[in-house]
């Protein structure tokens, strides 16, 4: 293999001679300390490279070496419960991806290969087997059972398949193809920037429940959805993210941090492996990847860290299960982009990013989806994507987040005066938007209540009003307002303050039910209507308001979610309280 040598280093770029041996995208190792780094421009014989790794110390004359592959991943047991670096180094705490710990360059291997796993095989010697094709099974977390594939371009005949303990190198079965035998271990690798095949795309239409009922009942996202939270600094991006991580009903969750503060992937190391998902009984770690490449790390690994996080989730979705991905923040993913684009003087676009942005970003979201996978048994498996986005200054007119909103179909639009009000998720009901909102719909009204949508498209409808509504008294006051428009106002205050609000670090309030979900609106609309009516026997609006029956609706976020049974006594006790006031009302006025 030919040699190149450095003719520039400039940050994390360099840029190489004597390389005409080399293809874009090829992983090179630069300067004898072998640091990692992939070709992203060729002209003639000079490769620009981007380096993963710090590049102080190296300079021109240092060798380049091409490995002649693209940027690659390993897949295989040994992925649950990782944390790794944006290149799959694995890491055991963040003081490693510090450097403490990895020395540069050193080309440690991303999975064990020591650990020996117990592999199942599933199917018998004799059998045709082809890509995707599930082999057998290893159990690799008391929740996850990792399905072993035949990877794509291996087909023929099953020779030999053997039961036992094996590591991830050692062959567990042998196949018989048009070229001759293929010995099959546990690992595969798969180059990051090219999607994973499948056989179908499918329409996502089941909802994945995250427990937070801004999104749940009002802004859903499917499973294989995909769904962009951009928000200012301190809105409540990385809560949400981290909501999702630990509630939605997924099966596989990778998160990836990106570019965002150390401390927040530490939050997520120190409090995952002690959260206990009540739906298994097991940490939420024993389903979880977690990809780390904080604002401490090499910059170009950002951009590996997306890819690297989205290749291992479609690895799992081929598995035939329902992932989510959350990457906190895409923002910083397509700074990267910039920094690097403009170091190669390419003609930029939009504020300084390159012209190929949107169409990166629309790639990369273009990989969630339910799909039915590769493999004979007609298995189905939904990857879900959800990115922050951090607009400067919270303007969503820029580059990224205009790119990313014209690809996603769900819009989670924080709020800076939301959080500022301390009003959490500060999720702005007003200009969100879910475009699965009416597949959904079906799916609630056959699985939780019939009435699920109607009461979700009512409690929208007034918020809606509310708006045109607070116009008007901050015009003219509220006693302009009709009796009916100030109950009314009261109605959209509950459902603001006792429904959309809701608590990230409450022990109860954290996760909502769908069933509580729809309990607590049906609550609110239910007073709504009572009041009404009360309204229109004689009652005040003023006595309505004072009614204690509201505490016990405000405090209802607080039901555990084995006393649901409490919703039905709250409700008797309601009407109740309503009758009482209208009989009084009756003898008053007679
Ligand atoms: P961002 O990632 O957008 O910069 P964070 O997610 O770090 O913002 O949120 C900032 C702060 O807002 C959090 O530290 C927390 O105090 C508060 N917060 C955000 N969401 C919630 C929530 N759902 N419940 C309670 N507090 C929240
Ligand atoms: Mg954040």
């Amino acid at each position: 293999m030919k040699v190149g040598r450095i003719i520039k280093v400039s940050g994390p770029l360099v840029v190489a001679e004597g390389m005409e041996d080399a293809n874009v995208y090829d992983v090179v190792e630069v300067s004898e300390n072998k640091l990692i780094g992939e070709i992203i421009e060729m002209r003639g014989d000079k490769a620009s490279i981007q380096v993963y790794e710090e590049t102080t110390g190296i300079g021109p004359g240092d060798i380049v070496i091409t490995t002649g592959s693209p940027l690659s991943i390993e897949l295989g047991p040994g992925l649950i419960e990782q944390m790794f670096d944006g290149i799959q180094r694995p890491l055991q705490s963040l003081q490693d991806a510090a450097g403490d710990f990895l020395t540069k360059g050193v080309a440690v291997k991303s999975l064990n290969r020591e650990k020996k796993w117990e592999f199942v095989p599933v199917v018998n010697v004799g059998d045709l087997v082809k890509p995707g094709d599930i082999i057998g099974t290893v159990q690799e977390t008391p929740i996850v059972s990792h399905k072993i594939m035949v990877p794509v371009g291996i087909e023929g005949t099953l020779e030999k398949i053997e039961s036992g303990n094996f590591t991830i190198e050692e062959t567990v079965a042998v196949v018989k193809t048009e070229d001759g035998e293929k010995e099959l271990t546990m690992l595969q690798k798969w180059p990051v920037r090219k999607g994973r095949p499948y056989s179908n795309k499918l329409d996502p239409t089941d909802p994945l429940i995250t427990g937070q009922r801004v999104i749940d009942t009002f802004f859903p996202v499917t499973k294989g959805g995909a769904a962009a939270i951009p928000g200012p600094f301190g809105s409540g991006k990385t809560v949400v993210q981290h909501q999702l991580a630990k509630w939605a009903d997924a099966e596989i969750v990778v998160y990836v941090g990106c570019g965002e503060r150390g401390n927040e992937m530490t939050d997520v190391l120190m409090e995952f492996p002690e959260i206990i998902d009540p739906k298994t009984g097991e940490s939420l770690m024993k389903r979880t990847v977690l990809i780390a490449n904080t604002s401490n790390m090499p910059v170009a690994a950002r951009e590996a860290s997306i890819y690297t996080g989205i290749t291992i989730s479609e690895y799992f979705r081929d598995m035939g299960y329902s992932v989510a991905m959350m990457a906190d923040s895409t923002s910083r993913w397509a700074e990267a982009l910039r920094e690097m684009s403009g170091r190669l003087e390419e003609m930029p676009g939009d504020e300084g990013y390159p012209a190929y942005l949107a169409s990166r970003i629309a790639d990369y979201y273009e990989r969630a989806g339910k799909v039915e996978c590769l493999g004979n048994d007609g298995r189905v498996g939904a990857l879900t994507v959800i990115g922050a986005v951090s607009p400067p200054g919270g303007d969503i007119s820029e580059p990224v987040s205009q790119a990313t909103l014209r690809i996603v179909k769900v819009f989670w639009g924080l709020d800076y005066a939301l959080s500022y009000r301390r009003h959490f998720p500060a999720i702005n009901w007003l200009n969100s938007y879910s475009l699965y909102q009416t597949k959904v719909d079906k799916y609630f009204d056959e699985n939780i209540d019939t009435n699920f949508s109607r009461d979700r498209i009512r409690a929208m409808a007034l918020l809606q009003e509310e708006s045109g509504l607070e116009e008007i008294v901050r015009l003219v006051g509220r006693d302009a307002l009709s009796d009916a428009d100030q109950l009314k106002l009261e109605v959209t205050k509950s459902i603001r303050e006792d429904f959309l609000q809701q608590n990230a670090f409450h022990e109860v309030d954290t996760y909502c039910s769908l069933d509580k979900q729809y309990k607590m609106l049906s609550l609110i609309l239910e007073f709504y209507d009572l009041a009404m009516e009360a309204l229109e026997k004689g009652a005040y609006t003023s006595e309505i308001e004072v009614m204690p029956i509201r505490d016990k609706i405000a405090r209802s976020k607080n039901i555990p979610e084995t006393e649901l049974d409490r919703f039905a006594e709250i409700t008797k006790e309601m009407k109740e309280d309503f009758t009482k006031l209208v009989e009084k009302e009756g003898t008053v006025n007679a």
